[in-house]
């Protein structure tokens, strides 16, 4: 096995589409050594993105945040506005693993590993997150909605990497949250996940809101239809029944021991209600601010 550690994107892309079909990118390393240790996989190439700066980056532009593919758990956790700016997204980051995970852990690799749990993913989905992606014919910017295919599985092409997140400026009187449900308090898998942004208006009606569900189908689902029961409400206790119902709705989960199909169905509406209301009090507080 070859080991590369390039210092820009455009040689890492180079490097990925060099005819190597079991080249792989190497980030924190927390899924893919231990695949590599279990012998599921065995890449002919690592090329490690740790040494590419325009990948170390967490920039707050004009008209948002920016973060780099190679920016760990950790350093967005020490980054006081950020976190204070995306507090949704950072439920689901804190999630991953434990401390030292996290240490190392990325959110790129959470979202290109693509397992249908993984905790970053509906959290940034809920916020609206656009990836930019690079590969041989230039780069291109997609939804995180539209990465993940499949367990395992994802839109980039041969040669692709993901380099960057870019989350729009968060709108006045918004709120996000992500809260995951497991059978075990820490280190567990997540048998359903829950990310929610909302936007309030002056009135205190929600104009926006977008709602992401994780664990609960092959990859993680933005569902517009949970979203809606949210819009035009004061997010009121009909409006939490009518997403609760839409959520489970939604659920095309697996039976596995971690829960059944009707158990995830359930839970998915419970906590989509618990994650409304820690969105709308985010809001809320943001509006006085
Ligand atoms: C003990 C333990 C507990 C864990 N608990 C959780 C948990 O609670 N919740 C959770 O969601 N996850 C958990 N994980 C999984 C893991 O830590 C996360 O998925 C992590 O975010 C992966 O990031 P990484 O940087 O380590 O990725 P890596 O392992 O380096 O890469 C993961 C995959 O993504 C690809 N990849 C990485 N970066 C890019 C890129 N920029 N462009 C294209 N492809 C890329 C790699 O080729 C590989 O296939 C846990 C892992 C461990 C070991």
């Amino acid at each position: 096995m070859r080991y590369e550690a390039p210092t820009s994107v455009e040689a890492a892309t180079e490097l990925l589409a060099g005819g190597k079909p079991e080249a792989r990118v190497l980030a924190g390393g927390t899924d893919i050594l231990v695949q590599m240790h279990m012998d599921a996989i065995a890449p002919e190439l690592l090329v490690d993105i740790k040494n590419i700066s325009e990948m170390r980056q967490i920039e707050s532009l004009d008209d948002g945040y920016r973060f780099g593919a190679a920016v760990t758990g950790v350093e967005l956790m020490d980054h006081a506005n950020f976190c204070r700016t995306w507090p949704g997204v950072m439920d689901g980051v804190k999630l991953i693993g434990s401390l030292q995970v996290r240490g190392r852990a990325t959110v790129a690799g959470n979202v290109c590993n693509a397992s249908p749990a993984a905790d970053s993913v509906p959290a940034l989905i809920a916020a609206g997150a656009i990836a930019t992606i690079a590969g041989p014919n230039g780069r291109r910017d997609i939804p995180v909605e539209d990465i993940g295919t499949g367990p395992g599985k994802t839109s980039l092409e041969n040669g692709e990497i993901l380099v960057s997140f870019f989350l729009a400026k968060a709108r006045p009187s918004s709120g996000g949250a992500y809260q995951r449900f497991t059978p075990r308090t820490e280190m567990d898998i997540a048998i359903v996940g829950v990310g929610i942004d909302l936007t309030l208006g002056d009135d205190g009606v929600c104009t926006h809101a977008r709602v992401a569900l994780g664990a609960v189908a092959e990859k993680a689902l933005l569902v517009e239809e949970a979203a809606a029961t949210l819009i035009g409400t004061k997010v009121d206790e009909q409006a939490l029944d009518n997403l609760a119902a839409a959520a489970s709705a939604a659920c095309r989960p697996i039976d596995d021991k971690r829960g059944t199909k009707e158990y995830r169905i359930e839970v998915a509406g419970v906590l989509a209600r618990r994650v409304a209301a820690i969105a709308l009090s985010r809001a809320k507080s943001a509006r006085e601010k």
